[in-house]
């Protein structure tokens, strides 16, 4: 059983239903994750014009279908992992797995402001590796003041004619290192006390209207692209307390998706803060169905659950 439907669920339900494991894949209400929020997607190999993220999805989805992939929809609602074969409960009906791969993905931290999310893919991204290079010459805004917010920032200079950092305090909360470097960059700006209170924009971001924390002024910052780096929340609260967490991800042995409880695998975003990529949660999806694959093969199967 495979829960979750992003590139890491969709890439593990290619590789087992190719090796013959009969893959169920639950999908929740927000099917094919974080790739659905996104429009053009021109890093994912392949693709030599981009390609729009939901159709990469899609085309994931069917991918997974040919080889025999069977699709559920469903949150799932309880999970035990005390015995094998594992259950999971989706409210109405109870599945039994041999092995799940979870793969259920992570959510950028939104600022939940007027414009925020209607503009989310038109302007508004919170993935300065994914949509920075759409931004060239333009005037970028980074919100968040924490070691993602400067990295991104950092990486937007190469792109951005000028990119102004928008915190919501009078200092940063990201290590020295990264603060020393945001600081030496003289593409850099700060806005200091600012709390986001609109982003700006009809069918395109226009800019940001914030207002000082100290003065309750209101003013407005043009830009083209609003990058909110205000952290992450992996999807992992049905977990707590069945599996080890780090910080809220998902732990896996090094060099492989194995979780705290044999039989259980993870992959992408779920376990990774670091990388958060298409590709690179592709390519974890790829290692859970070895990995899974590998373990079935010297443990004797279930009846068929479904
Ligand atoms: P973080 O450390 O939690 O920082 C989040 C930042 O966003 C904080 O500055 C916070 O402001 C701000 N923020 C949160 N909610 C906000 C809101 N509603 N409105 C406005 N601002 C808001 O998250 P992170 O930067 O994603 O880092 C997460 C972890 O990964 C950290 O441990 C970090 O060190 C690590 N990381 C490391 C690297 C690296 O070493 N290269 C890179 C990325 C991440 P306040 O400061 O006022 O709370």
């Amino acid at each position: 059983m495979i829960i979750g439907s992003g590139p890491a669920g969709l890439t593990a339900a290619v590789y087992s239903a190719r090796a013959s494991l009969a893959p169920l894949l639950i999908e929740g209400v927000e099917a094919g994750g974080q790739l659905m929020l996104t429009t053009e997607v021109e890093n994912y190999p392949g693709f030599i014009d981009g390609i729009i993220g939901p159709d990469l999805m899609d085309r994931m989805r069917k991918q997974a279908a040919r080889f025999g992939t069977e699709y559920m929809s469903g949150n799932v609602t309880e999970l035990d992992f005390s015995t094998r074969p594992f259950s999971i409960a989706t409210g109405e009906s109870t599945i039994l797995a041999d092995a799940i791969i979870l793969a259920t993905g992570a959510q950028a931290k939104m600022l939940g402001v007027p414009g925020e999310r209607r503009l989310l893919g038109h302007g508004v991204s919170t993935c300065a590796t994914c949509d920075g290079f759409f931004f060239r010459e333009r005037e970028i805004v980074v919100v968040g003041g924490g070691d993602s917010a400067m990295e991104e920032a950092l990486f937007l200079t190469k792109f951005g004619s000028k990119v102004t950092v928008v915190h919501r305090r009078d200092h940063l909360r990201a290590s020295k290192i990264m603060q020393e470097r945001a600081f030496a960059n003289p593409k850099l700006e700060f806005i200091w006390n600012a709390k986001v209170q609109e982003i700006v924009g009809d069918t395109t971001v226009k800019g940001l209207r914030f207002e000082d924390s100290r003065t309750g002024v209101t003013s407005e910052l043009a830009a083209e692209g609003v990058f909110v780096a205000i952290g992450h929340t992996p999807n992992t609260k049905l977990f707590e307390g069945k599996l080890e967490l780090t910080g809220g991800y998902i732990d896996v042995e090094p060099n492989t998706t194995r979780t705290s409880v044999a039989g259980v695998f993870a992959a992408g975003d779920v376990v990774d803060s670091h990388y958060r990529q298409a590709i690179t949660a592709a390519g974890m999806g790829c290692m859970a169905a070895i990995d899974a694959e590998r373990m079935l093969s010297d443990v004797p199967l279930i009846e068929t659950a479904w």
